[in-house]
């Protein structure tokens, strides 16, 4: 069984449309694919129905990526990664959530191309739109944008250098509390995993204390497998795992062209995990 829980489509900022994405994990192998954007839900259906029509025998779990931050007791904010899986996509409090995130993300890309133009790098906003192809606009669609203008050779290097976090021009997202979002993931009948928990070179990650402080308000999984994560942050995490009672996960976070290392199935989710995952009385199914 290979089961890949961490995926991205144009619907933010992937490269392969919802249906093809679908195409892309069945001739993968993959037995069970989760379509998981940043703070939106819009490649659901797509994904649902290339499902339905050409791919019967895979299982499609939907998801959402959220943009959160943890806040400890000395007010330190760390931003982290929330993957919200099966959750009514219809419930009130947790759609209102992922407009205002995907709100606050336009503007924020907004501030960061400003802040470019203005020191005359040249790129424009509707350039940057056009690569985010109307889905919520991330760094990735920036990143494209100055490789286009010949300021960077590859989106990699953008991310280590003009859109780093430690950029002049960056700009951060005032993001959801993570307990609040692990609370509304809940009531809208979904099931959160904290995705690629120990990635370091996307900037400072949260502390033990504050993981403990997510299990213990309802957080189910923990990502141990995944590209951004060596071997003594996998063993890290499953430690943790093992401590605090978190399910653990593995996935790509396939990101199409975007993400050079991310293929579909690079790391997976043992079946045993899997069904764990989505084996509670709060749970709704996956489809197929
Ligand atoms: P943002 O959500 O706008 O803060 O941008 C962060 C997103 O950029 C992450 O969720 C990744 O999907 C993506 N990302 C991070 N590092 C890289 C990289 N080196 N190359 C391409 N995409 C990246
Ligand atoms: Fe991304
Ligand atoms: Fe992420
Ligand atoms: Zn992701």
């Amino acid at each position: 069984m290979l089961i890949d829980l961490h995926a991205h489509s144009t619907a933010s900022d992937g490269t392969d449309t919802p249906g093809s994405l679908i195409g892309r994990a069945a001739a993968a192998g993959l037995d069970v694919v989760a379509i998981t954007d940043h703070d939106t839900i819009s490649g659901w259906t797509e994904a649902l129905v290339a499902r339905e029509r050409e791919h019967p025998e895979l299982t499609v779990v939907t998801g959402t990526e959220f943009s959160c931050v943890h806040v400890d007791p000395a007010g330190r904010r760390v931003n982290l990664h929330l993957l919200g899986y099966l959750f009514d996509p219809d419930h009130i409090a947790l759609r209102s959530e992922r407009e205002g995130q995907r709100a606050f993300r336009l503007a924020r890309a907004a501030r960061i191309v400003q802040r470019m133009v203005e020191d005359g790098v040249p790129i424009t906003w509707e350039q940057v739109d056009a690569y985010a192809g109307g889905g919520p606009v991330g760094r990735p669609h920036i990143g494209r944008a100055l490789v286009a203008a010949g300021v960077v050779p590859d989106v990699n290097a953008a991310f280590a250098g003009p859109l780093s976090h430690t950029s002049p021009y960056y700009v951060s997202k005032p993001n959801t509390d993570v307990l609040r979002m692990i609370d509304l993931v809940r009531d809208a009948g979904g099931v959160s995993v904290f995705a690629h928990p120990l990635a370091r070179r996307r900037g400072p990650v949260v502390a033990v204390d504050a993981v403990a402080e997510m299990a213990a308000h309802g957080l189910v999984g923990i990502e141990a497998d995944h590209p951004d994560h060596d071997d003594a942050a996998r063993a890290q995490a499953r430690g943790l795992a093992a401590d605090l009672g978190l399910i653990i996960t593995g996935a790509s976070d396939y990101h199409g062209t975007n993400k050079s290392r991310n293929d579909l199935g690079v790391c997976g989710t043992v079946p045993e995990a899997y069904e764990a995952l989505f084996d509670r009385p709060t749970a709704r199914r996956p489809a197929g």
